[in-house]
């Protein structure tokens, strides 16, 4: 039995009609850029998350933005981990800041709040935290530190859409909440697009005017922006699956609970704090044979993947910030030893049972 790492051409499938149509509104609209259609789907993100939003291109440029909002220039330091996708400190450094790595807890991937204070200095401007896989970090602790220290927090919620802490959006934690619609994430348009959820009101004008090269007014600029927009075709598909998002993450989690009570006394498995609703962008499981165990699933035909497999203070083009190996590590042993299983809506009883039955094999 082939089981895919994810199936979207199935997820198409049962929605086309509605995808169609939207699709098909929004050419007919003729407006592509801007317009009612990226309005009404960021009034329904901006209810969804209960929190004011602005639409962008992607996830990486939401970072960007409001790295750039909170006033973080060059010389400025910003406290991340090191143990997420490549954008996260790709953004600080793109706007001439420097990251700061902060290792992660070995049971949740997040990055471990009791490690951040020691790494705040006077150039220290703000904290991303990572709600890494879908399981929102310890924002209790994480924001009452930035408050202590004046710190801007902007929550990397890229993976995290749908997710809780007490009760609470992942995402509107913070001052500013980064969002991704890339198509492999749980709410995935069909090509690029992003989101920032935003707590501030000048915060929340200034971003509308930075996405459209910072003119409120077509043609008078009043600061140097960047042209990133969520364009209409993507706005109009984004709005019919976010009707279906819940009820896609919901069958994610119970996804989870299947692996989980099959082999969370073989590997490692998730763990979800009590206060946290997960949403399972991701299922990773560590093994010390990693390796040996994704060839072996490959030979059965079962698609798995490495989420990541260097963390980004190893990385070539941060060599210049000094970092070696043995600095962070929890997510150098975490990098590894992890492997993401199948975990998709659209997975059937028989693709999970194949995927146990055979992890059981291999031991
Ligand atoms: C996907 C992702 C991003 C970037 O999103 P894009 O829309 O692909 O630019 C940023 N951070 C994390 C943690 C992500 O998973």
């Amino acid at each position: 039995m082939r089981v895919p790492f994810i199936d979207l051409p199935k997820q198409y499938q049962s929605i086309k009609k509605d995808i169609d149509n939207a699709i098909k509104g929004a050419v007919e609209s003729g407006q592509f850029i801007m317009g009612d259609t990226v309005k009404n789907f960021e009034e329904q993100m901006s209810e969804y998350l209960d929190s004011k939003v602005v639409s962008c291109a992607s996830g990486s440029d939401a970072l960007l933005i409001s790295l750039s909002t909170a006033g973080v220039k060059s010389g400025d330091e910003v406290i991340t981990t090191p143990f997420t996708f490549f954008a996260t400190a790709g953004a600080i450094a793109r706007l001439g800041a420097t990251p700061v790595f902060v290792d992660i807890k070995s049971d949740t991937y997040n990055i471990d709040p009791d490690l951040i204070e020691k790494k705040i200095t006077e150039r220290t401007k703000a904290i991303i935290p990572v709600h890494i896989f879908g399981l929102v970090a310890e924002m209790e602790k994480i924001t009452k530190i930035a408050k202590k220290y004046s710190l801007y927090v902007i929550e990397d919620a890229c993976q995290a859409i749908g997710s809780k802490y007490k009760d609470q959006n992942a995402g509107t934690f913070g001052d500013f909440g980064t969002f991704s619609f890339f198509p492999t994430k749980n709410l995935g348009a069909y090509g690029d697009g992003g989101l920032i959820s935003v707590k501030d009101e000048d915060h929340y004008e200034y971003l509308k005017m930075f996405r459209l090269h910072g003119a409120k007014k077509k043609y008078f600029h009043d600061f140097i922006g960047v042209n990133s927009r969520l364009d209409a075709i993507q706005a109009a598909i984004l709005s019919v699956k976010l009707k279906y998002l819940n009820e896609w993450n919901e069958k994610r989690r119970g996804i989870a609970k299947k692996y989980d009570r099959a082999l969370s006394k073989i590997f490692k498995t998730p763990t979800v704090p009590q206060d946290r609703l997960h949403v399972y962008h991701q299922y990773p499981i560590t093994v010390d044979e990693r390796d040996d165990l994704q060839n072996f699933l490959k030979e059965k035909d079962i698609s798995s993947s490495i989420y990541y497999p260097l963390p980004l203070h190893l990385q070539e083009c941060f060599k210049y910030l000094g970092y070696h190996e043995g600095d962070l590590p929890i997510s150098e042993n975490t990098s590894r030893s992890i492997l993401s299983l199948p975990i998709f809506p659209e997975i059937t009883d028989q693709q999970i049972d194949y995927v146990i039955k055979t992890l059981k094999e291999y031991f």
